[in-house]
């Protein structure tokens, strides 16, 4: 049996996502998705992560959540 380590790639994107919801949970701000600078920071941080996976789908140029800019 051979076991599937995580690879570095993968462990980065696990402790981005993780410093993210651990900031996300201490700060009102970013939960009412009104990102204050360190949020965005780890935001854009997990996403570039998340694209740097093998089989990611590259995030969309134009995607955009639909809160945003209203
Ligand atoms: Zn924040």
């Amino acid at each position: 049996m051979t076991l599937v380590e995580p690879t570095v790639e993968e462990r980065q994107a696990q402790r981005v996502y993780w410093d993210l919801l651990t900031h996300f949970d201490g700060c009102a701000p970013c939960r009412g998705e009104d990102y204050c600078p360190v949020g965005a920071r780890l935001r854009s941080a997990h996403r570039a992560t998340r694209s740097a996976l093998p089989g990611a789908v590259p995030a969309a140029k134009t995607a955009s959540s639909p809160r945003e800019g209203s």
